[in-house]
C-alpha cells in the first residue's frame, strides 16, 4: 500500500524537474543577482526570464510581476499598500470568504477605508446584483474603491466569474481597483488580466508544483500609483526590498513550465467522487456548477466527524484535510463554512478532498472504499447507500 495525496489545495508535490532546475543556481549560479560582474548578471537574465513567463501566462507586462513570499504576503501588501496610499474617504469591498491573509489583514490593520462585505449565496458565488448597485452608489458619491475577491475558494472551490465581476466593478468611471486572490485559480483554469479587466492578482508558487516560500503580486502599471511599496529597498522597483530568493523563484518558473489547462481527466474524478460520496449520503458543499477542476468538499453524514475521518483515513495512507488545513491548527469553525450558512456542528463533519492532475481511477475506487468503511465504523447515518 502506498501513500494518495489529495491534498493538493493546502499544498502541491513540486514538480520533479525542480530539482534539476536549481542546482545550478546553489552549485554555480548562487551570485547576487544585483552583482554586476558576468555570474550576477547571469542569475538576473534567468530570474527575469521567470518573470517574462509569468507575465506571458497571465498576459501582462514583465515590468507589473512582482516576486513575493507568497500569497500571504501578495494579499497583506494589496490591502496595507491600498490603506497607506488612499485618502480617508475610501473604501474596501471583499466577501467573508476571502483567505485569511485578506481577512486578519483587514481586522487587524488600523485602516482608514471602510470595509464592506460582498454578499454571497450560501454556495459562496459573489452575488452580482447587490455589487452592481452598491458600487454604482459609490462611484455616484465619488468614493475610490479596492475590491477584493478570491477568484477561487480553497476551502469549497467556487469559482467566481471575474469577468462578470470586473466589469461591474469597472462599469461606472469611478476610481476603482479590481484585485483578486488567484492562488487556487491559476493552476487550474486560464487567466488574461487584460481580457477579465483584473488590476491586481495575487499567486504562490507552492500550489502550483513550486516550492514553499514563493509567488507573485500582479499589479497593472496604471494603479501602480494607488498602492505603497510592502518593503522599502532596492529591488523591485524598489516595491519589494529585500534580495530576490532566486532559488524559488527558478523552481516557479519551471513549475509554470508545467501548468496543463486541460482537465478533463481531474473533473472526470472529481464528478465520479461527487457521485459516489453523495450516494453514502454526504452533501457536496460550495457550487457544483462553479467549481475548481480538482475540489470535492463534503459534508459527511450526521454523526460522522471530519477529524475522526481524517486520521483514520490518515492510518490507510490516505491524505485529505478537513474545511481548510489553513485552519488545521485552529478549533474554531471556518470562517468561509460559517459565511455560507452551516453551523459548527455541520462544519465539523466538512472533509475537503482535492486532487492532483495524476491521481489514478484505481486510486479514486480505493479513497471511495475507505471513506464507506470509515461513514460505517463512525456510525455515519448512510440511508442511501
Ligand atoms: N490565498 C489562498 C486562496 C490560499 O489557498 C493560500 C494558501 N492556503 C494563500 C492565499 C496563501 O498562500 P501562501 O501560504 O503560499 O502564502
Amino acid at each position: 500500500m502506498y501513500e494518495i495525496y489529495l491534498d493538493s489545495a493546502s499544498t502541491t508535490k513540486p514538480v520533479g524537474s525542480i530539482l534539476d532546475a536549481i542546482k545550478p543556481y546553489i552549485e554555480s549560479y548562487w551570485h547576487n543577482p544585483s552583482s554586476l560582474y558576468n555570474n550576477g548578471v547571469k542569475v538576473r537574465e534567468d530570474i527575469e526570464a521567470v518573470r517574462n513567463d509569468i507575465a506571458n501566462l497571465i498576459n501582462a507586462k514583465p515590468e507589473e510581476i512582482y516576486f513575493t513570499s507568497g500569497a500571504t504576503e501578495a494579499n497583506n501588501w494589496v490591502i496595507r499598500g491600498y490603506n497607506e496610499q488612499s485618502c480617508y474617504t475610501a473604501d474596501i469591498f471583499t466577501t467573508p470568504i476571502e483567505h485569511k491573509s485578506i481577512i486578519n489583514v483587514l481586522e487587524n490593520c488600523n485602516l482608514h477605508p471602510c470595509v464592506e462585505y460582498i454578499r454571497i449565496d450560501n454556495e459562496g458565488v459573489v452575488d452580482l446584483n447587490w455589487l452592481k448597485q452598491e458600487i454604482e452608489w459609490k462611484c455616484d458619491i465619488g468614493i475610490p474603491l479596492l475590491t477584493s475577491i478570491i477568484a477561487a475558494n480553497n476551502e469549497i472551490g467556487t469559482v467566481q466569474d471575474l469577468k462578470k465581476i470586473s466589469d461591474i466593478v469597472h462599469s461606472n468611471n469611478g476610481d476603482t481597483i479590481f484585485h483578486t486572490d488567484a492562488t487556487q485559480m491559476l493552476p487550474y483554469m486560464p487567466i488574461d488580466v487584460e481580457e477579465m479587466g483584473i488590476d491586481m492578482l495575487s499567486a504562490s508558487a507552492q500550489k502550483l508544483g513550486g516550492l514553499k516560500g514563493t509567488g507573485f503580486l500582479y499589479i497593472r502599471d496604471r494603479i501602480k500609483d494607488h498602492i505603497a511599496p510592502l518593503i522599502y529597498g532596492e529591488q523591485e522597483q524598489g516595491m519589494r526590498g529585500g534580495t530576490e530568493n532566486v532559488v524559488g523563484i527558478i523552481a516557479m518558473g519551471e513549475a509554470i513550465k508545467h501548468i496543463n489547462y486541460d482537465n478533463s481527466n481531474l473533473t472526470y474524478m472529481r464528478d465520479v467522487f461527487i457521485y459516489e460520496l453523495e450516494k453514502m449520503g454526504c452533501k457536496l458543499i460550495g457550487s457544483k456548477e462553479h467549481r475548481l477542476p480538482n475540489n470535492i468538499s463534503v459534508m459527511l453524514p450526521e454523526g460522522c466527524g471530519g477529524e475522526e475521518m481524517l486520521y483514520l483515513l490518515d492510518m490507510s495512507l490516505i491524505e485529505v484535510s478537513t474545511g481548510s488545513a489553513c485552519n488545521s491548527q485552529s478549533k474554531e469553525s471556518s470562517h468561509v463554512l460559517k459565511a455560507i450558512g452551516l453551523n459548527d456542528e455541520e462544519a465539523a463533519r466538512v472533509i475537503r478532498i482535492s486532487l492532483s492532475n495524476d491521481v489514478k481511477p484505481a486510486e479514486v475506487q480505493r479513497v471511495l472504499e475507505e471513506i464507506k468503511k470509515c461513514i460505517k465504523l463512525l456510525g455515519g447515518n448512510m440511508d442511501n447507500v
